[in-house]
């Protein structure tokens, strides 16, 4: 049995997942929201979301459940949590996993859910935090046809697009395809506006330029002015997890047998680059001074 959506279950309170228990209220959804972090709850319980210490009591009350973790060992960790989603029989629950995540993890807890006679959505987005607070996500869907219109209501609150991209796994290997160009137009965007001032334009002059010609991207028009030229860096998503999709995406490039010399130099220079896993991933772009020397 499906039934109607009215709590959605939020696990995961972080810089999304708040966002997205937030908007989801906003919506008329009764949101019931967990975090492993005593301050994310608290901040939630400030925010207005009713919010519970464990997480069993939770997948066992939502009608849907909408995931934003870390690494796809959480998410693991979650769905199989004992007393929790495997063992209920009350009514079938659509998992929306929004966490960037491997598609090789999701298809596996996919059929261990459809065992138990629910529905795991791989449900990944881009738009970061403002965009979950207002409803207007990108989300990228893989999973049954059946799944994805159950999903439904709680997919239009949380976004402006929710395209169903294939089976299982599908929204991973687009998100990670993504992340691997964002990654990737971090670096060169960086590197373009070092030229410009080294070679007497400022980076103000360049990007203005470059935004309507034909070397822009959402770096250069949206986080340039938001977030690098500014010098704020806080756009609410971290190196660290910008270095997890990169690693995602190079396992995937292996998975294939692929050879893309260009994303593995881009993986290193990630990896190697001197920010902290804690600063926000919109610094791999500042212009301001070279490699080694970033700190602003
Ligand atoms: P975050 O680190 O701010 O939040 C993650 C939260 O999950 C933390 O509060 C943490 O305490 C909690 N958590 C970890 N393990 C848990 C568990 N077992 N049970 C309950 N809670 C647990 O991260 P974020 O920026 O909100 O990102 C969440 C996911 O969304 C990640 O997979 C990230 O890659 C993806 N994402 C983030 C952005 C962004 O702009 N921040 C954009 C697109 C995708």
């Amino acid at each position: 049995m499906s039934g109607t959506i009215e709590t959605v279950g939020v696990i995961g309170l972080g810089n999304m997942g708040l966002a997205m228990a937030t908007r989801l209220a906003a919506r008329g959804f009764a949101v019931l929201g967990h975090d492993i972090g005593a301050p994310r709850r608290q901040l939630a319980a400030e925010a207005g979301i009713s919010v519970a210490e464990d997480l069993a009591p939770v997948l066992r009350a939502a009608d849907a459940l909408v995931f934003s973790l870390p690494l796809a060992r959480d998410v693991e960790a979650v769905v199989t949590t004992p007393g929790g989603l495997l063992a209920r029989r009350d009514r079938k629950v659509v998992v929306i996993d929004s966490s960037t995540s491997d598609p090789g993890t999701t298809r596996r807890l996919a059929r261990q859910l459809a065992l138990a006679g629910h529905g795991l959505l791989d449900a990944p987005v881009s738009g970061g935090p403002s965009g979950a607070a207002a409803g207007t996500l990108t989300m990228m869907i893989g999973g049954s046809g059946e799944d994805y219109a159950q999903a439904g209501p709680v997919l239009d609150a949380l976004s402006a697009r929710a395209p169903h991209v294939g089976p299982s796994g599908a929204g991973n290997i687009v998100k990670l395809v993504n992340n691997l160009l964002v990654a990737a137009h971090l670096v060169t965007t960086g590197e373009a506006m070092r030229l410009a001032e080294a070679a007497g334009l400022s980076a103000d002059e360049a990007i203005a330029v470059v935004n309507s010609a034909t070397g822009r991207s959402a770096v250069s028009e949206t986080m340039y002015p938001r977030w690098i030229l500014p010098g704020t860096f806080d756009s609410g998503f971290s190196a660290g997890l910008m270095r997890k999709d990169v690693r995602l995406a190079l396992e995937l490039v292996g998975e294939t047998g692929l050879d893309l010399p260009l994303s593995a130099h881009v993986g290193r220079l990630w990896r190697d680059a001197a920010i902290a896993d804690g600063d926000d991933f919109t610094r791999m772009a500042d212009f301001r001074t070279p490699g080694e020397t970033r700190d602003v």
